[in-house]
């Protein structure tokens, strides 16, 4: 198996130059990568339906004969189109092809096909344009692959190459699973998992051949993850000499909850007293105070003559911690400086130079501050903020700048205990479990679209307290037709509803200058009303708004949809969450009811486990993680058993070196292959 990672793509048939292009687009370089290529989903041709059954609109199969002569016309623009006409016995059905100038010589009179696509029916009948065929066999396996796919490349085209590559795959295929930890897991061997997951010979070899490979890739994901954190832990760390959390604390302009003195405390310790840099997770609810923790640890940093780099994914993020920073120390001896995208070139070049000459200390940006350029003279700890918006890699290129820094990530989305120790795994975790006094829980309510109107007289009255409210649309997206553009409907309010109101938009197609106006005005009182996508999910502080609105909250997850309403009751007033939503399925209402029993988001992120199930979890790619390709299809009982799995193994071989786990580590690294400088 090992052999054919490094077998070129192109070495199959009708695999060229300008395929192998396309096949490296999804990331698939040699014949094992396009093995490890699992198909999205199966396409069902074992149960055609007669052709009176056909539902207009769905996929479906059916079978029969040409029952007329084939027709091309041409038009315009030298294009052409192919009208075929089929019949199943009983009813006939038409088939329109674009186009294609084989179907006329690939198409037999007399013989028996299965014909799949998306049917329509009307007045003259039913009919399915381009429908894949294949000859009618008896014996032909009936689920169907459906790959991922990039412009270009269709799935036949996959499905030659992989079919190709299949019968590469020898009969003795070196599985990175012992044998003896398969037979004690009850997992099927690597061969036949790969000859299922690509062409399963029954609903069951297909089960069994995801439950192999997605334990697979959870174990790796796992080994990965504890190998790395080996690797941390044997660095010595940058280790400051004196605390100075004291002093931290008198700086403060409020007092410290229980949970973050035992963070900030956690984080003192490890960097004054580990063998090892710190390497770190701080995890709590929205709202829950992290800033004040990461400052706490870039103060001590700071004064004990070392740098620290603050890192937030969003630049009104990386802004508004400045901004908070700069007010904290205003009174000290720390310098601060900010390094963002949208700085000018000589601004950036001036704070670069005086990070490398050491004039400042605590530097907050962007992404701008993994580039190449940014080169820091004594980087002592990176802290990134939000963390599940960052990579594995992006963490590592931030650590790279120093010589041994520490790292505290900080996360503020709440993850299953249950998940924690996968997705952590290469983590300490503190959890702050605790709110600042004098919040008060935000009442959400669920409502229909008909109450909209109620609602915003309600939002009304809040802004007519002082107050300021956001109202939450779904993406800005200008083809999908069927969402509320965030601007139409802006301009509608502003028109109607709110026109004695001072509006705002923001979203995420505008320039960031445009929106880090918005925001402040925002911030600054100078709008009530903010209409927002989700660029405001991300940690944006404005204690006086009070009142989220949500529009088509069935969209969201629940863990985004708990991010958003961290939004408001931020400051003391009473705060108010309305979702609206007109969907009727059972599991909608079921999870937007979650949102209104609890504000806990420990909780919220039990449920949507519940629900969802973990594979959702890891679709969404929102932890950071590097890409896994099966492990939708998993199971809560999979993971735990991979989990099992690592366990055994590294209490075996820590490291992975023994030779038994050769496959294994080899699997580790193709992995992270992304997170330079931390493998080899
Ligand atoms: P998050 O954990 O979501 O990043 P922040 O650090 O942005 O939370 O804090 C949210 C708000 O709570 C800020 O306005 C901050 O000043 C305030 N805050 C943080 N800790 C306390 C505290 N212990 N007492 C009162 N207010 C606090
Ligand atoms: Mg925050």
């Amino acid at each position: 198996m090992s052999s054919l990672f490094e077998l070129s793509v192109s070495a199959l048939k009708g695999v060229g130059a300008v395929k192998a292009k396309l096949f490296s687009k999804l990331n698939i370089n040699s014949v094992g990568e396009l093995l490890y290529h699992f198909p999205r989903e199966y396409e069902d041709w074992s149960k055609p339906v007669p052709i009176s059954q056909v539902q207009g609109g769905e996929l479906c199969c059916v079978r029969g004969k040409l029952s007329a002569t084939m027709r091309e016309s041409r038009l315009p623009g030298n294009r052409f189109m192919v009208r075929a006409e089929v019949s199943d016995g009983f009813d006939a059905m038409r088939l329109v092809f674009f186009n294609n100038k084989y179907i006329t010589s690939m198409l037999k009179y007399d013989t028996e096909y299965l014909f799949y696509g998306k049917a329509s029916k009307d007045l003259s009948g039913v009919q399915m344009v381009s429908p894949e065929f294949r000859v009618f066999k008896n014996d032909e396996p009936s689920m169907h692959p459906v790959y991922a796919l990039t412009a270009g490349l269709t799935n036949k085209a996959v499905q030659n190459a992989v079919k190709q590559a299949l019968e590469l795959l020898p009969q003795k295929v070196s599985d990175p699973i012992p044998e003896d930890i398969r037979n004690e897991y009850g997992l099927c061997g690597l061969r036949e998992a790969i000859v299922n997951i690509h062409s399963p010979a029954s609903p069951s070899a297909l089960a069994r051949a995801r439950q192999r490979l997605a334990a697979e890739e959870f174990l790796v994901l796992s080994l990965g993850l504890r190998v790395l954190r080996g690797k941390n832990t044997r660095r010595k760390g940058s280790n400051i000499k004196v605390d100075y959390t004291e002093d931290f604390l008198n700086l403060l302009p409020f007092k410290p909850t229980g949970a973050q003195l035992r963070a900030m405390g956690d984080c003192t310790r490890d960097m004054l007293h580990s063998v090892s840099p710190m390497n770190r997770l701080v995890q709590g609810d929205v709202g829950s105070g992290k800033t004040a923790i990461a400052a706490c640890a870039c103060y001590n940093m700071a004064k004990n003559g070392k740098q620290a780099a603050f890192m937030a994914p969003t630049e009104i993020l990386a802004e508004q911690h400045f901004a908070t920073l700069s007010k904290l120390f205003s009174n000290t001896d720390v310098k601060l400086g900010l390094l963002t995208g949208s700085c000018t070139a000589s601004a950036k070049k001036e704070i670069r130079r005086k990070l490398s000459e050491g004039e400042i200390d605590i530097i907050v940006g962007t992404h701008a501050l993994i580039t190449d350029k940014t080169i820091f003279m004594s980087l002592g700890l990176a802290v990134t903020d939000e963390q599940h918006r960052f990579g594995v890699s992006q963490r590592s290129k931030l650590l790279a700048k120093g010589e041994t820094p520490h790292l505290l990530v900080m996360s503020a989305t709440p993850i299953p205990r249950t998940l924690a120790l996968i997705v952590y795994g290469d983590l300490d975790i503190s959890i702050v479990d605790e709110i600042p006094p004098g919040r008060q829980p935000i009442d959400t309510l669920l409502i229909s679209s008909d109450k909209r109107h109620r609602a915003y007289g309600f939002i009304r009255k809040e802004i007519d307290k002082g107050n300021a409210a956001y109202i939450v649309c779904p993406l800005v997206e200008e083809d999908e037709s069927d969402l509320m553009a965030a601007e139409e409907y802006a301009a509608e309010l502003m028109l109607k509803e709110f026109s004695d109101y001072a509006v705002g938009i923001i979203h995420g197609k505008m320039k960031y200058s445009e929106k880090e106006k918005t925001m402040a005005a925002f911030a600054a009182g100078e709008l009530d009303l903010l209409v927002a996508t989700t660029v405001i999910e991300v940690g944006v502080d404005v204690p006086r708004s009070t009142i989220m609105m949500i529009e088509n909250a069935e969209r969201f997850g629940l863990s985004q949809l708990h991010q958003l309403r961290g939004r408001v009751g931020r400051g003391e007033g009473k705060s108010y969450c309305i979702m609206v939503s007109d969907s009727t399925s059972e599991n909608t209402q079921r999870r937007l009811s979650v949102m209104c029993s609890t504000t806990d988001g420990f909780k919220i992120a039990d449920e949507d486990l519940k629900l969802r199930g973990p594979g959702d979890f890891f679709g969404e790619r929102q932890h950071g993680l590097p890409k896994l390709s099966i492990a939708e299809f998993s199971d809560m009982d999979s993971l735990s058993l991979s989990q099992a799995m690592a366990e055994d193994i590294i209490s075996e071989s820590p490291d992975l070196s023994d030779d038994k786990y050769k496959g294994l580590r080899g699997a580790v690294k193709r992995l992270f292959k992304d997170t330079e400088g931390t493998m080899n």
